[in-house]
């Protein structure tokens, strides 16, 4: 994977911290990291991969995002080989584990959105790269989002995956870097669904697997997180509207919902913090 040959990834490691720390909640504290970071052994298909990510530091990296909350516990971040699911297909996923109080990363995940970044050939390699980063940092605050409401038992009303996907954002948004990275997942969603052939193309199966998922389709986790990047600070986001990230139905309650969603974390993470 070519990021890790030759640059290290850019990583939203400000996000929580501004957040936690400047904002209301009172979660973050700078101490000891109760974050674990794990290179399991690999076969020979991940054997190099595993080695480059350790020498590059890939999850000590990932995990700088993750230092700024006071967990509970020890929460242990992960690359795993994860195989293959019964289609045959490589197994490309992250996950939260609340018995075993971690976060997998499956190298196999990695190379999925390696390999949809890279077919983006119509970009500079260096923007390749930024849309890789902020995608694998999104997943990795989504997964702290879970991660969040599993180790404080923080109530999740209505559906857990949006609360994560609305916990990684407000921390992207908190961070110097977050605006520019948050189109690394807003790219992921839009050629995942592309993928898929959109909501007016897919075939029944399609349509099955993608409404019974416990995730929103990705059109919609695509407009939810450019209504919470534009109602971060509307005036610095106009361009969101502008090149059609977001409608103009939406976007006038977009900055009451940033807020509002925030807030909520903020109330929740300061109960459970304290
Ligand atoms: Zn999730």
């Amino acid at each position: 994977m070519w990021l890790t040959k030759t640059s290290k990834l850019v990583v939203v490691g400000m996000g929580l911290a501004t957040w936690l720390f400047i904002g209301s909640a009172g979660i973050g504290q700078a101490g000891q990291s109760q974050i674990v970071i794990a290179y399991p052994p690999v076969s020979n298909l991940y054997m190099q991969q595993r080695q480059l990510w350790m020498q590059n530091r890939l999850l000590e990296d990932l995990s700088e995002a993750l230092v700024p909350i006071k967990w509970p516990r020890q929460l242990t971040l992960m690359a795993v080989e994860c195989g293959f699911l019964a289609n045959g297909q490589p197994n490309a996923n992250a996950f939260y584990n609340p018995q075993q109080h971690s976060i997998t990363l499956c190298y196999e995940f990695a190379d999925y959105l390696f390999q949809m970044f890279s077919q983006q050939t119509q970009l500079p390699q260096n923007q390749q790269g930024l849309l890789f980063s902020g995608a694998l940092m999104f997943t990795i605050l989504h997964e702290a989002g879970h991660a969040v409401i599993g180790e404080f038992n923080i109530p999740a009303i209505g559906r857990e995956e949006d609360a994560a996907d609305q916990f990684a954002t407000i921390a992207f948004v908190a961070d110097p870097n977050g605006a520019q990275l948050l189109m690394g997942p807003l790219w992921w969603f839009q050629l995942s669904s592309q993928q898929s052939k959109n909501f007016l193309g897919f075939d029944t199966r399609d349509a099955i697997r993608l409404y019974s998922d416990e995730h929103g389709v990705d059109e919609q986790r695509f407009y939810n997180i450019s209504c919470l990047l534009y109602g971060s600070n509307p005036s610095a986001h106009q361009d969101v509207i502008a090149s059609g990230m977001l409608t103009p139905e939406r976007a006038p309650r977009c900055a009451s919902e940033y807020q509002k969603i925030r807030r909520s974390w903020e109330l929740l993470l300061t109960q459970k913090g304290s």
